[in-house]
C-alpha cells in the first residue's frame, strides 16, 4: 500500500473511532436499516442459511441501492412501548424487563446494557447520563476513567459499592458517547421512574447536567442547578435530590472540584441526619 493510501485509511480508522465505531465485525457493510424494513424470511430458511448469516439478509445482492442510505430507524416494534411497570415488584425483575425492552433505538448499537452497579439497600441513589465505552462493554454503569472519580468523590465522605446504587438515564451507550436526546431518555423514563420506586432512596443526586435537565424538567445549565435541594415527587413520597458535576466534567475542568467538593459536604450533611 502507498504511503498516501496508507494515510488515508488510518485517517478514516480515527475517524470511525471519533464516531464510536469501536469494533469491526464484517468485511462488507451491512445496512441494519433496510435489513429490518425487510420482509421475515420463509420458515423453513433458518435451516439453509449459513451458521453466521443475519437472519433477515437478502439471499441475493439487491439490483439496486437502497434509497436512501441513512434511513430513519425503523419504527419501533410492537413491544417498545413501556410496558406497565407497576407489576414489576422487584429491581432484578425490572433489569430483565429493561434488557427486553425495544423502545430505545440506542440499544441496536449497544453492546449491552447497563442497568445498576451498588447496594439495593442504598439510601443514596445516584443518576448519570449515559454509559460511555468502557461501561457499554462491562454492562455496569460509572467503571471508566470517570466512574473511578466518581468512587474516590464517594470515598472522600465515607461511602462506596455498599452504601450507594448507581444508574443513568439511558441504560444503553450513545453512538461516539453523545449526549443523549429527549426522546431517547423518555423512552427509558418509566424505567427509571420504577427503578426510584423500588429502591426507595433516602437522597437522589444528578451527576451532570444531562441527568439534571431531565430529571429536574428544565433547560437550566448544571452550573445554576447545582448544590441546590429539590424535590423528587415519587409515587408514595418526596425525595430530596441535589445535581451537581459530572465526573467526565472534573476530568475535564479540574478547576471545577471545588465545586463539586462543596455539594459532596451538603450531600454528607444531608446522609448524616439521617436516621
Ligand atoms: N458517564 C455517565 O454518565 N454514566 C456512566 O455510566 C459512565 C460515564
Amino acid at each position: 500500500m502507498s504511503e498516501s493510501a496508507a494515510n488515508q485509511a488510518s485517517g478514516l480508522l480515527a475517524w470511525y473511532a471519533a464516531m464510536g465505531v469501536d469494533e469491526a465485525i464484517g468485511d462488507a457493510p451491512v445496512d441494519r436499516f433496510a435489513q429490518s424494513a425487510a420482509p421475515p424470511p420463509p420458515k423453513n430458511s433458518a435451516k439453509s442459511a449459513p451458521r453466521n448469516a443475519p437472519r433477515n439478509a437478502p439471499k441475493t445482492p439487491p439490483k439496486t441501492p437502497p434509497k436512501a442510505r441513512h434511513a430513519a430507524p425503523a419504527p419501533a416494534p410492537a413491544n417498545a412501548a413501556a410496558p406497565a411497570l407497576d407489576g414489576i415488584k422487584t429491581l432484578a425483575e425490572l433489569a430483565e424487563a429493561v434488557a427486553v425492552f425495544e423502545g430505545c433505538p440506542l440499544k441496536r448499537t449497544a453492546k449491552t446494557t447497563c442497568f445498576a452497579r451498588g447496594s439495593e439497600e442504598a439510601k443514596l441513589m445516584l443518576i448519570g447520563e449515559a454509559p460511555g465505552r468502557d461501561e457499554d462493554l462491562q454492562g455496569k454503569p460509572f467503571v471508566g476513567r470517570a466512574g473511578k472519580l466518581l468512587d474516590k468523590m464517594l470515598a472522600a465522605i465515607g461511602l462506596d459499592e455498599t452504601s450507594v446504587y448507581i444508574t443513568n438515564t439511558i441504560y444503553w451507550r450513545p453512538p461516539g458517547n453523545r449526549t443523549p436526546t429527549p426522546q431517547e431518555i423518555g423512552s427509558c423514563a418509566p424505567f427509571l421512574a420504577r427503578q426510584i420506586e423500588l429502591l426507595e432512596p433516602e437522597v437522589i443526586v444528578l451527576l451532570g447536567g444531562a441527568a439534571a435537565k431531565s430529571m429536574l424538567e428544565t433547560t437550566e445549565g448544571i452550573m445554576r442547578l447545582r448544590g441546590k435541594w429539590k424535590l423528587y415527587h415519587a409515587k408514595e413520597r418526596d425525595i430530596p435530590m441535589l445535581a451537581t458535576l459530572h465526573p467526565a466534567y472534573l476530568l475535564r475542568s479540574p478547576e471545577a472540584k471545588r465545586h463539586a467538593w462543596r455539594d459532596l459536604l451538603v450531600l454528607k450533611a444531608r446522609l448524616d441526619k439521617l436516621p
